[in-house]
């Protein structure tokens, strides 16, 4: 198998989909294989109770860091340590604020790779085995991100509820050595991780050769590749359609014409819709035809 997925979650039967559509395909091709644990297996409880009031009060649950903390030592092999004796282990501290801080540089330094013109399919570090907390509060999951997972061997994700996870459990891990992110996947704030969890995984599995029918089809797509545009707008046949033609240069059979008329149309919308992304690019590296646009 070529990438390892767990998911942890109180609704594992949420991923039952994954067994449909591509993703069924891609598992019964061995190139993902996929598992779905319930986080309740690690409570010792009656109630197999996974959240507690949030400390310094306030509404909602929190969830807790020893049911955690049980479950990925078990799915990562690693042994249970006291922090105490770390200096840096200050149980007072917001380490999210750090985390946050670490994680930011490893995305700058991908986005000066992706200004340096470096393809974004070739990441300069490949990570080998990376835990993935989805949270509304932290850094926008984005292509970037997905490409480089991509590369990963194996993916644990942890799915939060309620109003969200002990801020302690991906900073513990973090200092353990772990690779670990946590990701929003966008301005809004959903009930639980799931949701994000499975955006985040269509969008790396997507990615691994071989899951894609037709390879070609992933090369040239919005966010992708050094520039990271928008992509210009699709048709297919009949040529018209309702009284509605699709663009007389798309008919023409000039591949140059069509390849120029994609390339000024995806430049204009990303700098109508997406005016981020245009800043992002490197305008020394646009061609004169570009610039006109
Ligand atoms: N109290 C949190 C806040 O205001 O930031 C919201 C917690 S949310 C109700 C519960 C869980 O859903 C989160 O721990 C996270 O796993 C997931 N979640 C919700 N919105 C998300 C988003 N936009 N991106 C990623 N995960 C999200």
């Amino acid at each position: 198998v070529d990438m390892q997925i767990d998911i942890v979650s109180v609704f594992p039967e949420y991923f039952d989909v994954l067994n449909l559509s591509l993703f069924g395909k891609a598992q019964s091709k061995g190139l993902v294989s996929v598992h779905a644990h319930n986080l309740r297996d690690w409570t010792h409880d009656v109630h197999h109770s996974v959240d507690d009031t949030p400390v310094g009060g306030g509404a909602g649950m929190v969830m807790k860091p020893e049911v955690w903390a049980e479950c990925l030592d078990d799915l990562l092999g690693l042994e249970p340590q006291d922090m105490s004796a770390n200096d840096d282990a200050d149980s007072t501290a917001a380490p999210a604020e750090t985390d946050g801080a670490a994680q930011e540089t490893a995305a700058s330094d991908a986005l000066q790779d992706a200004q340096s013109g470096n393809d974004l399919r070739t990441p300069v570090h490949t990570p080998d085995s990376v835990l993935i907390f989805p949270n509304p509060s932290a850094p926008l999951f984005t292509q970037r991100d997905a490409t480089e997972l991509s590369h990963a061997k194996r993916l644990v994700f942890g799915c939060g509820r309620y109003e969200g996870y002990d801020a302690r459990i991906p900073a513990y891990y973090r200092a353990q050595g772990v690779d670990v992110r946590e990701y929003s996947i966008g301005d809004y704030v959903l009930n639980g991780g799931e949701v994000a969890v499975s955006v985040m995984l269509e969008a790396i599995t997507r990615l691994l050769p071989g899951f894609m029918g037709n390879p070609e089809s992933i090369v040239e797509e919005s966010y992708t590749g050094s520039e990271a545009l928008l992509e210009h707008r699709q048709y297919t046949r009949p040529a018209v359609w309702r009284g509605m033609g699709v663009p007389d240069v798309l008919l023409s059979g000039d591949h140059g014409k069509v390849d120029r008329f994609r390339r000024d149309e995806a430049l204009a919308r990303t700098d109508a819709i997406r005016p981020d992304l245009i800043e992002q690019l490197d305008c020394a590296r646009l061609s004169k035809a570009d610039r006109k646009t």
